[in-house]
This record gives structure tokens, C-alpha cells and sequence, in this order.
């Protein structure tokens, strides 16, 4: 319940997506999508043998790509399925190191899990990441500051179906498909402790956002390729 309220705060206090936060940094919920209907798919906390490896498949079968946000600690335990969601042309974002509460933390520990996941997912990717999402998207201050200081764009949502609270499938798709417009970011989770309800959410909502005429693109692709993703 902190992490809505937190979230639904920050989003009364900026606004419209890519309101400027603090300095020059932007904080994107969601964004313009300019022609046509483009939503971009977000996974965090992965990767994750099971779950990564099958909703890989599943956006593999629709022709769909995405952006992870990936864990430093998952990454560094299995780098191969990272390689493999670059592979198949999915976007990587770095979601710290050991996914802790940055609003709790120094500014000096906001910038090491930053640094420490951005190591991990550069040495096994040979790409440095530029997107990041604070856990729980929880932002502040210091995440603020630490994004301008490093060079990332902070990317939170503007749809979350609540995956991660293992949300019945049923609820999941109802809400995805009821609130989904274009230039959205959806925000799912390719690890969920226990039963994750995501990969059969997935194969009841992709079809029907595809017949509905969406194009699902990267992040940095909805913001307009402004975004660097490359080395
Ligand atoms: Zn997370």
C-alpha cells in the first residue's frame, strides 16, 4: 500500500509524463507515443530460470520486445538468460544491485546499488545500461540525484496490473486490458516469489492488445530513441 500511495504521490506532484523532477532529471510514468499505438512491456526483478525463461518464450511467439529491469544479484547468478533477453533484441535496464529501498538509504548507498548492477549487467552485455527504475519505484531525492550524476533516465509506469502481489490472472487481465491507452508502460514482473500469475496473464492479453492494434516497443523506443542504449 506505501509503494501505491508513494507512487500515486509522485505522480499528482509531476504531472503528465516526462515532467521535469528535480534538476534536469525526468521522471517518465508514460510518454507521448506520437503516431500510431505504441505501449512499451516492463519485467522486473528477473532474471529468473523459470519465469524469464518463459516469458521470453512467450514474447518470442507474439514478436514482441520489451525492457527488463534487471536485479544485479539475479544477473550475476544467471548472466546467460540476460545475454539471451539482448539477444532477442529486449532492452535491459538496471534496477539496482540487492533491489533495496532507496528511500531509506544514504545517498552514497543509492549510488553504489546503481554502480554495483550497472558493473554486472555492462560486463555481461557489453552494454551500459541508461534506463533505471528505483524497486518498488520508490523515488527520491537521492535517486534523483544519482540518475543525474550517472547518466540514466528513471522510468516508472503507469499501468500496474499488481503481478507482484499475485494478483488472480482473471484481475490482471481485466485491469491491463480496461486501462491500457497508448504511450502507457506496463509494469510486470518476470520474478514473483511462489506461483507467479504473469506468464498466463501474459498469453490472455498479448493477443488481444495486438488485435486491438497496439505496437509494443523498448522504452527508450516509446520515449523517441532519445534515450542512449549503447555503450
Ligand atoms: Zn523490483
Amino acid at each position: 500500500m506505501r509503494k501505491l500511495l508513494t507512487v500515486l504521490a509522485l505522480a499528482l506532484l509531476l504531472g503528465a509524463a516526462g515532467v521535469r523532477a528535480d534538476g534536469n532529471r525526468e521522471v517518465y510514468f508514460s510518454c507521448a507515443a506520437g503516431e500510431g499505438k505504441k505501449i512499451a512491456l516492463t519485467f522486473d526483478d528477473g532474471p529468473h530460470p523459470v519465469y524469464t525463461k518463459e516469458i521470453l518464450e512467450i514474447l518470442e511467439e507474439y514478436g514482441i520486445r520489451a525492457t527488463f529491469f534487471v536485479i544485479g544479484v539475479n544477473a550475476e547468478r544467471w548472466p546467460e538468460l540476460v545475454r539471451e533477453e539482448l539477444a532477442a533484441g529486449h532492452e535491459i535496464g538496471n534496477h539496482t544491485y540487492a533491489h533495496a529501498n532507496l528511500q531509506k538509504e544514504t545517498y552514497e548507498t543509492v549510488r553504489g546499488e546503481i554502480l554495483n548492477a550497472e558493473e554486472i549487467l555492462t560486463d555481461c552485455t557489453a552494454r551500459r545500461p541508461h534506463l533505471l527504475r528505483p524497486p518498488g519505484g520508490l523515488y527520491c531525492d537521492a535517486v534523483g540525484k544519482a540518475a543525474e550524476e550517472l547518466d540514466y533516465t528513471v522510468i516508472l509506469w503507469s499501468v500496474d496490473p499488481r503481478d507482484w502481489a499475485h494478483t488472480a490472472v482473471e484481475e490482471i487481465v481485466e485491469n491491463v486490458l480496461t486501462n491500457t491507452d497508448s504511450g502507457d508502460i506496463l509494469l510486470f514482473h518476470d520474478y514473483v516469489s511462489g506461483q507467479s500469475p504473469t506468464p498466463e496473464a501474459l498469453r490472455r492479453i498479448l493477443p488481444v492488445l495486438i488485435e486491438r492494434g497496439y505496437e509494443f516497443v523498448t522504452v527508450s523506443e516509446l520515449l523517441g530513441g532519445t534515450v542512449e542504449t549503447d555503450s
